[in-house]
């Protein structure tokens, strides 16, 4: 199977309104080539010295997104460019994110990063400190971030019910900040949630957007 064939069994079973991110990190701007070849133009990396050095190599109309946890002190990197934040866990990293997008003249997209899993490792807000994010005074006095939904992780593990009850849970706590912070907010729209191991489930749960690396590219070398 070659990534492209590995793309369109992922295409064939994506529901039409659910996007896919293709997640390039540890894989060679060759191997990135070959699902753009493809066709497919947006992508994603976990860390910023990964993420510059791929903007910068490759052709420019790649849509780049950030999904893994986000240094204050890269930011600077990847702000003149990036589409979407999806791994904003802390009010000190979005007030960073907002200056930097300032300094570039533009609006940069995120995501809430909310701690689903049972994992204690994985980053991520829990719901309240999420609401006291969107309720804080610095929030408000952002011009140059709009965020557009909630981003999780599930726990890795093979059981399936746990795994969608914790997508659910995301997706329960999409609604709720929905209908409190952007009732009326058409962009804030996006549940990024689903991996390679998961993201069948993810979309039953209500997913929008799915990242996908090892199903694409093949397994990872660790
Ligand atoms: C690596 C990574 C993915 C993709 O993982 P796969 O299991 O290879 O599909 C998705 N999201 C984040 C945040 C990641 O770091």
């Amino acid at each position: 199977m070659t990534v492209a064939d590995n793309l369109k069994k992922i295409f064939e079973e994506l529901p039409e309104e659910v996007r896919l991110i293709a997640i390039s990190k540890t894989k060679s701007t060759d191997q990135v080539m070959q699902v753009y070849n493809a066709g497919h133009l947006v992508f994603g990396e976990s860390k910023a010295q990964e993420l510059l050095p791929k903007y910068e190599a490759l052709p420019k109309d790649i849509r780049w997104h950030m999904v893994g946890h986000l240094q204050s002190n890269k930011v600077k990197y990847i702000a003149p460019f990036v589409e979407l934040i999806h791994s904003i866990d802390s009010l000190k990293l979005l007030r960073i994110v907002n200056k930097e997008a300032r300094k570039n003249a533009r609006t940069i997209q995120c995501l809430l990063q909310i701690h689903i899993a049972e994992e204690e490792s994985k980053y991520g807000l829990q719901f309240e400190e999420a609401c006291e994010i969107l309720e804080s005074e610095s929030f408000r006095n952002m011009g140059n971030v709009e965020i557009c939904g909630l981003m999780g992780m599930a726990t890795l593990t093979d059981n399936t019910d746990q795994v969608k009850s914790e997508f659910r849970q995301l997706k329960q706590y999409f609604d709720t900040i929905r209908e409190k912070y952007f009732p009326r907010k058409a962009s804030f729209k996006e549940i990024s949630m689903g991996m390679s191991g998961d993201y069948r489930l993810a979309i039953e749960e209500g997913s929008t957007m799915v990242r996908i690396g090892s199903a694409i590219f093949g397994e990872r070398d660790h």
